[in-house]
């Protein structure tokens, strides 16, 4: 018995990075998964690696019709809906709040905070089809605390608004069986790590209290755990990931 068998999942920015991870363990232990991305091509390739229980969606998470696109793909392929992994995001410039663009404030937005509204609405009535549910919504530390100095106001303000809709939902949708909870992690070796660091992200390495920087795969663990059945009685929850990092 695998840990997520019957289980059908949508996971967005699946196509590198934390979702990648995510959809790879997820399938390993019995999903089907519909992979979502802008970056189609990297999608795909995963999506064709992991073979017949995944499925690779073209989707832009700030597009409501795309989202109400990936729902129906979902059921018309796997027949059901039961888990939403809201994990596209983006950083954005890092540049102070006295001179952070506007534009720039609303596009982090757009893709951190609103796009999770956009799934929650798309996804939630297919999972009440199902009769229930878990969805995990990808927060940060920066979700928590603001003062590890690189992440911009835009981003913080969208992982503490992420955080704040996941218990909304939670309390909304607890009597109908579906669950909701926030991931909060820490520094996680990906692509936008990678990229994070080579600008300002260096001084806080440093603080990391367990001295390194996490995998992917220690995240899903996490993301696994809230997606199955195992946390039957969590929700609306925020669950930290961060090597002791906002214990400091
Ligand atoms: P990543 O490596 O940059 O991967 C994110 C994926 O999301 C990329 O494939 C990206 O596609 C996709 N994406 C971006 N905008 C999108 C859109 N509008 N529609 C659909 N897909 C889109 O990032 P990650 O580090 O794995 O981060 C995953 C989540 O964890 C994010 O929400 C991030 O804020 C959060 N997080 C990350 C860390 C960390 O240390 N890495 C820490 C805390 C929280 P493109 O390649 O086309 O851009």
């Amino acid at each position: 018995m695998n840990r997520l068998d019957g289980k059908v999942a949508i996971i967005t920015g699946a196509a590198r990075g934390m979702g990648a991870s995510h959809a790879r363990r997820f399938v390993a232990e019995g999903a089907k998964v519909v992979l979502t991305d802008m970056n189609a091509a990297a999608g795909q390739a995963l999506a064709d690696e992991l073979g017949a229980s995944a499925l690779f969606v073209d989707h832009d998470v700030r597009d409501a019709a795309a989202w109400q696109r990936v729902v129906r793909q979902a059921e018309a392929r796997f027949g059901q809906v039961n888990v939403l992994v809201n994990n596209a995001g983006i950083l954005g410039p890092m540049r102070n709040t006295a001179e952070l663009p506007v534009a720039d404030y609303h596009a982090v937005c757009e893709i951190n905070q609103h796009s999770v509204f956009l799934g929650m609405q798309a996804v939630i009535p297919a999972m009440l089809r199902a009769g229930k549910g878990s969805i995990v919504n990808i927060s940060s530390i920066a979700g928590l605390v603001a003062n590890y100095g690189f992440p911009s106001v835009a981003y913080v303000a969208s992982k503490f608004a992420v955080r704040g809709m996941t218990k909304a939902a939670a309390i909304e949708f607890g009597p109908r069986n579906i669950r909701v909870n926030s991931v909060h992690p820490g520094f996680i070796m990906t692509p936008m790590m990678i990229e994070a660091t080579n600008e300002e992200g260096g001084d806080a390495m440093a603080q990391i209290p367990l001295g390194r920087i996490a995998d992917p795969a220690e995240v899903s663990n996490l993301v696994l755990f809230l997606a199955s059945d195992e946390a039957s009685y969590i929700t609306g929850a925020e669950h930290v990931i961060d090597a002791g990092m906002t214990a400091q």
